[in-house]
């Protein structure tokens, strides 16, 4: 495993950072932990050290699981990454999420706290001035509770740089990948100033992932490597739900050497092959979820790319026909599809406002519809 500077924070964190929101699920969407502690063990024997979870990852569980799994190892081995969303705070509700968190991992500290989907706006309203959760985070950080104070944002590139340039911040977490470069300004202005600078979606949300193969290389890999070759980069997250998937993704965070030509070409090859991925562009993340009336967002888009960007037309239709007839759940690569059809979606609005990609949701489920019902 590499392992790199966080920033000036003194912090050495492994290249792969194991993301904790895609971990194995019971039904009703808690981590099925009996199954995900050995993923996570297995990251830890491979090097990685950087774990990141939230405070809203699959309603809390995230965050035991992740405890558990770190809970026979030294504790000063491991970088303890997590994030709150701070809307509606003050410097007392931030404390109060903040124990609960510190119970819930069943840790003394935590070492990268964040605000969560951070934007200048919730920042100005929430985190700034007197009693906020600036000063409830400063406090905590005096009492040892945490290491250092970062955001994760999903903001413009250019609200992005105001936040950077508060001052307020030891580190920053932000979506970078072949299909979605805009935050690279943002990387390079963090590292400069000395933060320490986290990325998410590597893989895409895993999209880059559904074709496993360019030119004869793995794309996870390639995809992993392409975000590791930018030296104003400390780490890449990976949301990792499977051991293959950790083993692969260490391989590729172990290797130090350049892209290679043959990469290089593939990387391009790819870019082309993929062009209509960029309008399509849900990362399965699941901050839109739940849908009051049931529908599995991520999933019925997930169909969608299977087949415009795979041609996979019946994989995409006995998906969605399994969707309208209701035998769920069941799994498609590496996501479980759990809920109700495109078909079945209301316009109530309610998802849309919540997608950090700003996806026109409601428009693409009925495209999901028109096209595989
Ligand atoms: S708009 Fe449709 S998919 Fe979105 S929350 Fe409402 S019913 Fe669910
Ligand atoms: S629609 Fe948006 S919020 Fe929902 S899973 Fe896709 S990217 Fe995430």
């Amino acid at each position: 495993m590499q392992y790199r500077d966080y920033g000036r924070t003194g912090l050495k964190v492994s290249a792969l950072g194991f993301g904790a929101m895609r971990l194995p699920t019971r039904p009703d969407g808690t981590c099925d932990e009996d199954r995900a502690v050995p993923i996570l063990r297995r990251a830890i024997e491979l090097g990685v050290t950087y774990f990141d979870s939230a405070y809203d990852y699959l309603r809390g569980t995230s965050e035991v699981a992740v405890g558990r799994a770190i809970r026979p190892y030294p504790r000063e081995r491991i970088v303890l990454s997590t994030k709150i969303p701070i809307g509606g705070l003050n410097a007392g509700g931030l404390r109060e999420r903040l124990e609960t968190q510190l119970k819930r991992f069943n840790t003394p500290y935590i070492d990268v706290l964040h605000f969560h989907s951070l934007s200048l706006d919730a920042f100005r309203r929430y985190g700034a001035g007197k009693g906020g959760c600036v000063e409830g985070a400063r406090r905590a950080q005096g009492e040892g509770l945490i290491r250092h104070l970062a955001f994760s944002s999903h903001d413009s590139p250019a609200n992005v740089l105001r936040l950077i340039e508060t001052g307020e911040f030891e580190g920053i977490l932000l979506q970078y990948n072949l299909l979605d470069r805009r935050m690279a300004e943002c990387f390079w202005a963090a590292h400069t100033r000395g933060l320490g600078t986290a990325v998410m979606g590597p893989v895409a949300g895993g999209r880059l992932a559904l074709r496993r193969e360019a030119g004869g290389l793995s794309v996870p890999a390639l995809a992993l490597r392409w975000v590791l070759s930018n030296p104003h980069i400390s780490v890449a997250l990976s949301g990792m739900s499977t051991v293959a998937m950790v083993e692969e993704n260490a391989a590729a965070a172990s290797r130090t050497d350049p892209l290679s030509e043959e990469e290089t070409a593939a990387v391009q090859r790819l870019l082309g092959d993929m062009a209509g991925l960029r309008d399509l562009y849900c990362t399965g993340c699941g901050y839109c979820m739940p849908c009051p009336n049931g529908v599995d967002i991520p999933g019925n888009l997930l169909l969608l790319n299977h087949l415009r960007l795979l041609g996979e037309e019946e994989v995409a239709r006995r998906g969605y026909a399994r969707l309208v007839r209701g035998e769920v759940p069941f799994r498609l690569g590496e996501m479980t599809l759990n809920g109700r059809a495109a078909a079945d979606c209301v316009r109530c609005g309610a998802c849309e406002p919540k997608c950090p990609q700003r996806l026109p949701i409601m428009d693409q489920l009925e495209q999901v519809d028109a096209a595989l019902g």
